[in-house]
């Protein structure tokens, strides 16, 4: 029998430890029968722990106010963790995509905690660490959009390269090491000459962003290799949802055709419409995340749907789903084109459907219609 980690058998009256073990026989005291639990790897080491202790997992997740860390806890939450969440300070205590899990009493301050940290501040990441001892890391947070990191390539590399080396760095000093996934990016293969990438693809990075995006998945992979710890990198191609950021090309065409739709707006300004992307579904790349940690081996796994589009199919899409032709509504402008834009990615996950039996079921069309819809819904209800 294998437990999972939503799986809760009660306090059990006898059991037989050996010091080393992988499976662990168990009688539970609702029915008397002995069971044989084969223990997840995090308790391998100490099989008794995993019987006096919280059997539900805890993770910690840092960017759980992006678009990923959203899902990722509800998704977490859902299989019964308690999940720890690192936000920054800001002027405003508006999070609306954590809004469902905040206002709900018995996740808030019960099964969810927020704390406050920076990924510059190691000093406190340091402590939340200690302190909440997670048994996974979901290592999401950083400055996640590509053109702005030609603009502050500084804080970028600091963020996003450095600040990954840092939280590595506290992990490794941990008595118990907990498993790390570490949200790395196509970015990092640049202009790739091979089509499509996959988990080998030469890294070879053309911005600010995937430099740095590279150098923390290098990192990942020495601490892996060098250390023996459980860090993977999951490496993202682009995915959206209607809780993608509005600077984002695919949020802005989808807000645009909806205010156009509803007569808020009159026109849309991109740069490059013939750039071709890999689109998938935010959500079902964050259940990927957790599937990566629980397969037994850490590794590195690309994830992506396999089927690219170009933006002009993208922003079709979107205008037709409400009923009008994009070409009356879009105005191109080179200021929005961005410098070294790869003109095609397209990602081979084929080892994530392989090992982890994970595909992207959702492809741009369904995505759209997703987004626009929401978009739709949302501005009705703020203009009543
Ligand atoms: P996102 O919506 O922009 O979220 C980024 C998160 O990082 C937010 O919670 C943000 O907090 C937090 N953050 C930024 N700087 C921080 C700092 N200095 N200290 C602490 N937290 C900080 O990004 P996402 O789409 O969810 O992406 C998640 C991760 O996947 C990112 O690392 C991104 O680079 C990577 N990725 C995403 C994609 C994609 O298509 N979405 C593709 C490849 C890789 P605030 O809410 O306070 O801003």
């Amino acid at each position: 029998m294998e437990i999972g980690p939503s799986l809760y058998l009660g306090v059990p009256r006898v059991y037989s430890v050996p010091l080393s073990c992988t499976t662990l026989r168990v009688v539970i005291p609702t029915t008397q029968s002995v069971v044989q639990l084969r223990l997840p790897t995090h308790v391998l080491l100490n099989p008794l722990s995993f019987l006096t202790s919280n059997p539900m997992p805890s993770a910690l997740i840092t960017g759980i106010t992006g678009q990923d860390g959203s899902y990722l806890s509800e998704i977490l939450l859902g299989k019964g963790y308690t999940v720890h969440g690192i936000v920054r300070r800001s002027s405003s205590l508006d999070r609306p995509r954590l809004l469902g899990q905040y206002n709900d009493p018995e996740i808030y301050g019960k099964r969810l905690f927020l704390h406050y940290a920076d990924l510059s501040d190691s000093t406190s990441i340091r402590r939340i660490l200690v302190n909440a001892k997670p048994d996974e890391v979901y290592h999401l947070a950083g400055q996640s959009h590509v053109g702005l990191s030609f603009e502050i390539p500084e804080s970028t590399c600091e963020l996003t390269a450095m600040g990954t080396l840092r939280i590595m760095e506290i992990l490794r000093d941990q008595p118990k090491n907990p498993k790390f996934l570490h949200a790395s990016s196509r970015e990092i293969f640049g202009t790739p000459e091979v089509s499509p990438q996959n988990e080998s693809t030469p890294l070879n990075p053309n911005s600010p962003y995937g430099c740095a995006k590279s150098f923390a998945t290098q990192m990942v992979r020495i601490y892996r290799e060098s250390h023996g710890l459980f860090f993977c990198n999951a490496i993202l191609y682009n995915h959206e949802s209607p809780r993608r950021a509005e600077n984002f090309v695919t949020r802005k065409i989808t807000l645009a055709a909806a205010k156009i739709k509803l007569g808020l707006q009159s026109k849309l300004t991109l740069g490059s419409i013939d750039s071709a992307r890999d689109w998938g579904y935010a959500k079902e790349y964050a259940e990927a995340m957790w599937m990566i940690l629980q397969h037994e081996k850490p590794d590195d796994y690309l994830l992506a749907t396999g089927t690219s589009y170009t933006v002009r199919e993208f922003t079709q899409a979107a205008f037709e789903h409400v009923g009008l032709n994009w070409e009356n509504h879009v105005e191109l402008d080179q200021r929005f084109v961005r410098p070294a834009d790869p003109e095609c990615l397209l990602g081979d996950a084929t080892k994530a459907k392989e090992i982890l039996g994970w595909t992207a079921k959702t492809k741009m069309p369904e995505l759209v219609k997703m987004m626009v819809d929401e978009d739709l819904k949302s501005l009705t209800q703020s203009t009543r």
